[in-house]
């Protein structure tokens, strides 16, 4: 029999939380840290002396030996070293474990390795790494043994952001900072802070990992090159929210479990669409920390995947043909003293601050609609914004029935009455109750769809990072809520200059809006006579980040200064061209040393069993080997000829100047020599004997686990 799990005395045990902190530290050191926390007040080195002496106490009992500065460079994974905490052996050999503040506050891992886009030379190796006490550390249990884990921002000898972590701070206090503005203008004099709330929904595919050991293109890009759809696909809606595999829910078992002692709060799981897919969402929390277990889950899925003889995709588009994943990210803002700026209440007709922030949030999505569209801009997710399943990659607003008969009111009459309500809703058996239906739908096409009490951002990629998303959305709404404070504090009439806001900037945003199928062709076209950008690729995406306008925002909220912002254009370049460097690479590997020698045998196999059969008589039919080999041999030699061109083209991706010459490159030229020789590659492995095909197929990856 299985163990039961406790699972309240399970959260949180491997960390350093708050409760731990408070039984621990002595009571001046406590209220000191919590002031730094909270208020961000300067930490003397003298309670970080304190503060990193019982954490290291504690994590020892936790049984670690090691403690690791945990940070997040522009790889968009997370990065770590570790040092042991002993200190140099005694005169009698042995050694005490030490660890003090100033290790605790500050480290210095080389910067040269790390993307950095030219903001440091690289005989300016120096990158600092320091603690970010608003995340709990944490002791992280696995074959290297126990390290305790100290979430830390990281940023160049100049002081420059390195890291993902940096900027969405910055980002944060931003956005309090205007939002406060807003409370206070509606008469709130309680509120502290305001916070932004994130919780991601993460999808992810799993596959055998014998299977996968079998298929280079997975293990170097992540997803499959070459593939030929089953006999199956997902168009039984067999699988979404399906019961659960036993190997798959033992799995989800352990995760839930590994990320509960983390702290992480993971509460639901599903099935997804496609065969294989499945997803995982923890309760929301400040973005912060959404964004520190984010990562945390990640690692933990595809490690546990690795310990149950499976492996995790969290690739965008592992498979082509079926859904890809990704990481929806549902963002509110909230007050400590528990306002949520985003929830309109029973009748948003009436709540003025609620419609203010609506229009801002309009404004500010319709002004920098580019940004959010970079913000989930990544090589994999390329690969499936636009398809029949993901966000288009036009940016709009789904607001649903309800907040767009107020708006529609605001916009006819200056002013709203009335809401639309959830009617109740006769189920028609007497045993079921009948329930109230919420007043507006969901929809599921829209890149950007109020859902209640938040927004819900699906364009993000499964294996993106929270923070590029968060950080403008933070921003574009810090910078939309200035303005409407700055023009309200100073206003004579309050309500009438409220009202002629929210009146205006609807009027002037209300193009953002769309409520139909984002997925269909005539929103494309609807959207193009709206005015609005439509960036279809990374590549087109990225000069977003460096137009005049993202450079006065930013600059002004000092979230980034225009050099990061150059230099995060430029690792964005960089990464695509590499990323589809590879994939070349890999695919031009591949089919030289595997596909082409298996279909050379397939045709041997065909061509001996033409001769062999004449040669046993004269009347026996051969027609069948003799169209498959004709069929085989002429794909064959198109493959063949498709390989050639791949590997011409491939050579050349170095000798383009790096940066957006390079990657367009790659977008135009490299992308579709790939096509090529996926087309006749996949139409071999619809004929070739099973056996002799050198890798599983999407059948074997996705239906049998
Ligand atoms: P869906 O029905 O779209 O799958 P859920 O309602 O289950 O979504 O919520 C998805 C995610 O949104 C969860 O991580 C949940 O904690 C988070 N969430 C719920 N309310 C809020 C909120 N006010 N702010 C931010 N995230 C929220
Ligand atoms: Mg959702």
């Amino acid at each position: 029999m299985e163990e039961n799990v406790n699972v309240t005395e399970l959260f949180g045990c491997d960390v350093f939380n708050d409760a731990v902190m408070e039984e621990r530290l002595p009571k001046k050191v406590y209220k000191e840290l919590k002031e730094t926390i909270e208020e961000g007040k300067e930490l003397s080195l003298e309670i970080a002396d304190v503060v990193a002496h019982e954490m290291k106490e504690w994590a020892i009992e936790k049984g670690a030996t090691h403690f690791s500065h945990w940070f997040q460079p522009m790889t968009g994974v997370t990065a770590e070293k570790h040092d042991a905490f002993i200190t140099a052996p005694k005169e009698n050999g042995k050694v005490l474990l030490s660890f003090s503040g100033k290790e605790l506050i500050q480290g210095e891992p080389d910067a040269s390795s790390f993307p950095s886009g030219g903001l440091r030379a690289t005989f300016e190796a120096r990158g600092y790494t320091t603690w970010d006490c608003t995340s709990p550390a944490f002791v992280r249990h696995d074959s290297a043994g126990g390290i305790l884990c100290i979430p830390t921002a990281f940023c160049s000898y100049t002081g420059e952001a390195l890291d993902q972590k940096t900027p969405l701070l910055r980002s944060m206090e931003a956005v309090n900072k205007q939002a406060l503005r807003i409370l206070r203008l509606f008469g709130n004099t309680t509120a502290k802070r305001v916070t932004p709330s994130v919780g991601a929904e993460q999808e992810y595919f799993l596959v055998d990992k014998e299977k996968w050991l079998k298929r280079k293109d997975l293990i170097y890009t992540g997803r499959t090159l070459f593939g030929a759809m089953p006999p199956k696909g997902q168009e039984m809606d067999d699988h979404y929210l399906g019961t659960i595999r036993q190997r798959v829910s033992a799995y989800m078992k352990e995760v839930n479990e590994e990320c509960w002692k983390l702290g992480v709060a993971a509460k639901t799981q599903h099935n997804e669409v496609a065969p294989a897919q499945h997803e995982l969402a923890p309760i929301y929390a400040p973005v912060n920390i959404a964004q520190d277990h984010n990562q945390i889950m990640m690692r933990i899925l595809k490690k546990v995947a690795s310990r149950h003889g499976m492996r995790c995709l969290l690739h965008e588009k592992p498979f082509a043909g079926v859904n890809g994943s990704g990481k929806h990210n549902n963002w509110s803002l909230t007050s400590d003293d528990g306002v949520n700026l985003l929830d309109p209440g029973k009748n948003p007709h009436e709540n003025k601050m609620f419609l203010l922030v609506l229009a801002c949030i309009l404004k500010a999505v319709d002004e920098h609609a580019d940004l959010l569209r970079v913000s989930a801009a990544d090589v994999g997710n390329d690969q499936r914004l636009g398809g029949n399943e993901a966000p288009p990659a036009v940016i709009s607003v789904f607001l649903g029935d309800q907040l767009e008969d107020v708006l529609d009111q605001i916009l006819k009459n200056g002013e709203a009455t009335h809401s639309i309500k959830g009617e109740k809703f006769a189920t028609g058996v007497t045993t079921l109750p009948d329930f109230r239906k919420d007043a507006t739908d969901r929809n599921r096409t829209s890149p950007f769809a109020f859902t209640g009490n938040k927004f819900e951002f699906r364009m993000l990629g499964s294996q993106d990072s929270l923070s590029n998303c968060n950080v403008v959305l933070n921003t574009i709404a810090a910078e939309a809520f200035e303005e409407a404070c700055d023009r309200l504090e100073k206003a004579e009439d309050f309500d009438k200059e409220l009202n002629a806001l929210i009146v205006e900037y609807t009027e002037k945003h209300k193009r953002i809006i769309f409520s139909g199928n984002g997925y269909s062709k005539e929103w494309q076209e609807e959207a193009k006579r709206r005015g609005l950008p439509n960036l279809p690729t990374m590549v087109d995406a990225i000069p977003a980040l460096t137009t005049d306008a993202a450079i006065d925002m930013f600059e002004h909220f000092k979230v980034f200064t225009k050099a990061e912002l150059e230099a995060r254009a430029e690792i964005q370049y960089e990464i695509y061209a590499k990323a589809i460097n590879i994939e070349a690479r890999t695919m031009i590997d591949m089919a030289t040393k595997q596909i082409i020698p298996a279909v050379v045998k397939y045709t041997t196999v065909l061509a001996e069993s033409v001769n062999q059969v004449r040669a046993a008589g004269k009347t026996y039919n051969v027609s069948v080997q003799e169209k498959l080999l004709e069929k085989t041999s002429a794909l064959l030699a198109e493959s063949y000829e498709a390989l050639n061109h791949l590997a011409e083209v491939t050579a050349e991706i170095e000798k383009k100047e790096e940066g957006p010459e390079r990657a367009r490159y790659c977008l135009d030229v490299i992308m579709p020599a790939m096509t090529e020789l996926r087309t006749p590659v996949d139409a071999l492995e619809m004929i070739v004997d099973k056996e002799m095909w050198p890798m599983p197929s999407y059948g074997d990856l996705m239906f049998i686990l």
